[in-house]
């Protein structure tokens, strides 16, 4: 089978079926092990895995090399499992691309057999397939996130690229429960303009924390 019609199988909805095939393998962008930078687990030494493919389309997206899911390699689970346990870390972080295109089923329940801790970073775009144990929604404008993922997201947060974005944030911030940590995180490119919007709003409304990508001041992945 090639590359593409495994992307392309993999993308469709098995929720339909009652006994959905377990996913073994996925297209993965890059494999690091490393300190998440932004958000609830900032400064938490982490293995990342970055899942290949995304459809929402962010125009200020940071890893747009990710989009395309044909471009990137088709990892096993078992060999993503093994990186895990060799990095000897207790925390696995899934991103993307936008990890909601597959179902992670398999694999997070592969890796929960290592003892590990999983987090999802989600735009929130599909229903999540997979067993995590934090969900971070940071949720686009470009595609909205659906109900089922926002009402279990543990982390709500927002990337500010302009003054409306604050009013978004809010939006959803009504609508996670009530456990659920929300952060306000500039866009890069105008963090200068926006970390004096999100600081002077957050000294007013304190239940938001601002997420600094403190990766990108350390410069690692
Ligand atoms: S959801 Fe994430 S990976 Fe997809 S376009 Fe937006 S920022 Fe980029």
């Amino acid at each position: 089978m090639t590359r593409k019609c495994i992307v392309a199988l993999h993308q469709l909805k098995f929720t339909a079926l009652s006994k959905p095939n377990p996913i073994t393998e996925l297209p993965i962008m890059e494999t690091f092990y490393t300190v998440q930078g932004e958000g609830f687990y900032s400064g938490r030494a982490a293995f990342f895995i970055r899942v290949a493919g995304c459809d929402v389309g962010c125009v200020w997206c940071d890893v747009k090399d990710s989009w395309n899911a044909n471009e990137h390699e088709i990892l096993q689970v078992s060999e993503l499992v093994n990186q895990v346990k060799e990095s000897g870390t207790n925390f696995v972080v899934i991103t993307g691309g936008e990890p909601g295109m597959y179902d992670l089923s398999y694999l997070t329940n592969q890796l929960h057999t290592l003892n590990v801790e999983i987090a999802v970073e989600t735009s929130g775009a599909y229903e999540l397939r997979g067993e995590y144990d934090w969900i971070c929604l940071s949720p686009k404008k470009f595609k909205k996130p659906l109900d089922s993922v926002i009402s279990k997201a543990h982390e709500l947060k927002i990337v500010v690229f302009n003054k409306s974005d604050i009013e978004w944030a809010e939006t959803h911030s009504k609508q996670v429960p009530e456990h659920c940590k929300l952060y306000l995180q500039a866009e890069w490119e105008k963090k200068e303009k926006m970390y004096d919007l999100i600081l002077s709003y957050i000294t007013q409304n304190s239940q938001w924390r601002i997420s600094v990508q403190t990766h990108k001041y350390l410069g690692v992945d």
